[in-house]
């Protein structure tokens, strides 16, 4: 399956629990970050070059702690994401080369509740990325260049999962997995001020999802809307 996010920590902070739970059962999950994260951090005596890289570099280890080792990042500027025809088309092109039954990506909604969750660059992203999977991906003659010039086919997304909205319909658990989840986002060394404070909050959020879900006291779990598409 196919994670479409953003920012490199986009997939930690929202689903790195789920993430380590699908790899936990044997699955293959595959990242594609849009942008190089290099308007990230608040260190202005670091380049932004090297906040790219640096940003990169983060991103596999924390990929590596919930058991992914394939990371594709797709080079757009960060901070200046649209859902444009080219971003579109690279997602989509993403898609067809690792052929995911499910694609787990951000909402294109505003949270009025939580702007945090509505980055601009998230929500361009979002759009993009549902854009992508239906109905380019699986359209022969959307961005026709990726079947005449790279040989890729469509290829059919049946399930599209949405992390970060109000409206949920499914919960995964992530009780055994919540760790790796902590691992994973204190990796990201550039963007965390707190790190002593993260497990607790991750946590915190966790059970909260937990409870809502209607798990026993204590369990942890990430929430998202699925969207099946025959
Ligand atoms: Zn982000």
């Amino acid at each position: 399956m196919l994670f479409v996010t953003a920012h490199p920590d986009d997939v930690d902070f929202g689903t790195a629990g789920t993430v380590a739970a699908f790899t936990k059962a044997g699955l293959d999950v595959t990242y594609c970050i849009a942008t190089n994260g290099d308007a990230g951090g608040s260190d202005r005596s670091v380049s932004r070059t090297d906040m790219a890289a640096l940003r990169q570099r983060e991103q596999r280890a924390a990929a590596a702690e919930v058991g992914v080792a394939d990371v594709r990042f797709l080079g757009h500027a960060d901070g200046q994401l649209q859902p444009t025809i080219a971003l579109r088309r690279d997602i989509s092109r993403v898609i067809r080369q690792v052929q995911p039954g499910r694609v787990v990506t951000q909402s294109p909604e505003r949270r009025w509740d939580f702007i945090f969750a509505s980055h601009p660059d998230h929500l361009a992203l979002g759009e993009a990325a549902v854009c992508a999977v239906y109905p380019d991906a699986r359209n022969p003659f959307a961005h026709p260049e990726l079947l005449a010039e790279e040989g890729l086919e469509p290829w059919t997304v049946n399930e599209l999962w949405i992390g970060g909205v109000p409206d949920v319909n499914v919960a995964v658990e992530t009780t055994a997995t919540i760790e790796h989840k902590v691992a994973a986002l204190l990796c990201h060394e550039s963007q965390i001020s707190d790190p002593a404070g993260v497990a607790d909050r991750v946590t915190a959020g966790g059970r909260a999802a937990g409870q809502q879900a209607g798990l026993p006291e204590g369990c942890t779990a990430e929430l998202f809307r699925i969207t099946r598409i025959p």
